[in-house]
């Protein structure tokens, strides 16, 4: 399949073929032709898919077909979770509408409001928005969605997920009935399933897994070891192993910031990013970790989702996720793009039963070592409490998306 067969207008085709995009991927070639017809869709598709792509550019070319010529109305909101997410939309949608007479701006929360403010009121088409910062400036009247035709909700499920639900319906009550909606979500659970039966008229299901090469070439692996000692392994497997771009995943974000501490202390250049970092800290992060000036990213599930960093050679789970889907999340940050990657996860006794859950999830075990000097001390018995504490969460959409691997040991 070309791009040139999706019926795509020449200045869409033009961007397309100056970010050097050869084909379409699977989700673009199914999503591009029903949005471009109308059509409402529910999409399955993780991040390194294209979903962006998939959404943005038809959108684009039905909002300059419809151009009226007076004043800039926002006729298409796309809401996503975080402000990570939401400034690289904008970053697509700028890069795909530079041959198009549109305008398009982004607004999170974090950050002074009066710069976006300013731009909103020159007039945008295209909106990108988190849900907080906009329904702040709906109601201080200095943002109108009343011309909205085009709804885009990306990465649903971790909007619920972070308790943007009443968000969502406040939105749904301010912008018009009569609209096109684009559902965007990693996983299928029972509450995307009631938004989309809430929101989306009569769509079209589309459903892309990350391309099997990709996953196929994430090797996965696990140390047991004691918690207590974990910050040493990974400091000496980084180390030992002159690794750099690599993605570290904590549970919970002070952690994430104790971690980065006892790094920096080795020498080792790391930076935090989770919700309690001021917007110019995550940034600034993010940029640094682009550019290389950053060499380990220390990060919680909640603020990396969605971020696009190519090529990136490590991922570790310091601790284990208890929601095995965010396993899968963390790990697709790792061989992209026909990169190989490796998956590792640092395993305490206390997390057997979330590695036992993610095994059950992806249908694989996870080939499990020690390394030498960090052996679990086989006479560490957990407290009973942290045992039965811990968390039974819902199976959302067993083993969807996620291509079984191998055999079982
Ligand atoms: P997304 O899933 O939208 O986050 O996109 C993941 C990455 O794939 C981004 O770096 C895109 O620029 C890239 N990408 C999107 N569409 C294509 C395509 N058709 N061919 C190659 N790369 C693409």
């Amino acid at each position: 399949m070309n791009f040139d067969n999706l019926g795509l207008i020449p200045s869409l085709l033009k961007a397309v073929k100056e970010k050097g995009y050869q084909e379409p991927s699977p989700i673009q070639e199914k999503a591009i032709p029903l949005i471009l017809k109308g059509r409402d869709i529910l999409a399955s598709a993780q991040t390194g898919t294209g979903k962006t792509a998939g959404f943005t550019l038809p959108l684009l070319q039905r909002l300059s077909s419809n151009r009226s010529n007076g004043k800039r109305n926002i006729r298409a909101l796309i809401l996503t979770p975080t402000r990570e997410l939401a400034a690289q939309i904008y970053d697509n949608v700028l890069e795909y509408s530079k041959h198009l007479n549109l305008r398009s701006t982004v607004i999170f929360g974090g950050v002074n409001q009066r710069p976006q403010v300013a731009t909103l009121r020159q007039g945008v088409d295209v909106l990108i928005a988190t849900p907080g910062r906009l329904l702040d400036l709906v109601n201080q009247k200095v943002l109108f969605l009343s011309n909205v035709n085009i709804l885009v909700l990306d990465e649903a499920d971790r909007m619920l997920d972070m308790g943007f639900k009443r968000d969502l319906d406040k939105i749904m009550s301010i912008i018009p009935r009569q609209r096109q909606n684009l559902l965007f979500s990693a996983t299928f659970s029972k509450e995307i399933k009631v938004l989309a039966k809430q929101i989306l008229n009569n769509p079209e299901i589309v459903e892309a897994t990350p391309e099997n090469t990709t996953v196929e070439a994430i090797v996965q692996k696990a140390y047991r070891v004691d918690k207590n000692k974990k910050a040493s392994l990974i400091i000496k497997l980084i180390l030992e192993g002159g690794w750099f771009q690599v993605l570290v995943f904590t549970r919970t974000k002070h952690g994430a910031n104790n971690l980065c501490k006892k790094m920096i202390k080795s020498n080792i250049k790391a930076a935090a990013i989770h919700g309690n970092k001021s917007q110019s800290a995550r940034t600034k992060a993010l940029s640094g970790f682009k550019s290389g000036a950053v060499e380990v990213l220390v990060a919680t599930d909640i603020a990396p989702r969605g971020l696009d960093i190519p090529l990136l050679p490590h991922v570790i789970n310091f601790e284990l996720p208890n929601i095995p889907e965010d396993y899968v999340h963390r790990i697709g940050r790792t061989g992209r793009a026909g990169a190989k990657g490796e998956a590792l996860s640092l395993v305490s006794v206390e997390e057997k039963n979330y590695l036992r859950d993610i095994e059950k999830l992806i249908g694989n075990r996870i080939q499990i070592t020690t390394v030498e000097g960090f052996e679990p001390d086989p006479n560490y018995v957990p407290a009973e409490k942290t045992q039965r504490s811990r968390i039974k969460h819902r199976s959302r959409n067993p083993n969807k998306g996620f291509p079984r691997r191998g055999s079982r040991r």
